[in-house]
């Protein structure tokens, strides 16, 4: 079981924000904005660079759940950032698949 999927069978505590059959929305444990929330699909898809045509309507689903989940913590109208990291250089250290919203204060860019 991924960290992740444990989070889903409540192992692990989280401060989740919603759930469906599909995904789940917690607070990450070491936010790097204001707002730091990580969406997550059930299926373990162990990264981006793994997902498949087969996983094309889950991957648009988080995005627009990710865009709601950003309207109903308030940052919708100030603005926000979707990262997902995938493999060692793009500095992925938890390998299921996941969406970081960040929010709550400008962003730089690039990132480091
Ligand atoms: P990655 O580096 O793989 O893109 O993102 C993993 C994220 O998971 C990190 O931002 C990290 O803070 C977060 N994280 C790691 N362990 C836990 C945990 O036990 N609970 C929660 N809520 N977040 C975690």
């Amino acid at each position: 079981m991924t960290l992740f999927q444990k989070i889903v069978a409540r192992e692990i505590p989280a401060k989740i924000i919603s759930e469906d059959d599909e995904s789940i929305v917690f607070h990450d444990i070491n936010p790097q904005a204001p707002i730091h929330v990580l969406l997550v699909p059930k299926k373990p898809i162990p990264r981006l660079a793994e997902a498949t045509e087969e996983d094309r309507i889950l991957l648009g689903k988080l995005l627009l759940k990710a865009q709601v989940t950003a309207h109903a913590l308030g940052i919708s109208q100030t603005g926000f950032r979707i990262v997902i990291n995938s493999g060692r250089h793009g500095g992925e250290t938890i390998p299921h698949l996941h969406l970081h919203l960040l929010g709550g204060r400008p962003l730089g860019w690039p990132p480091g």
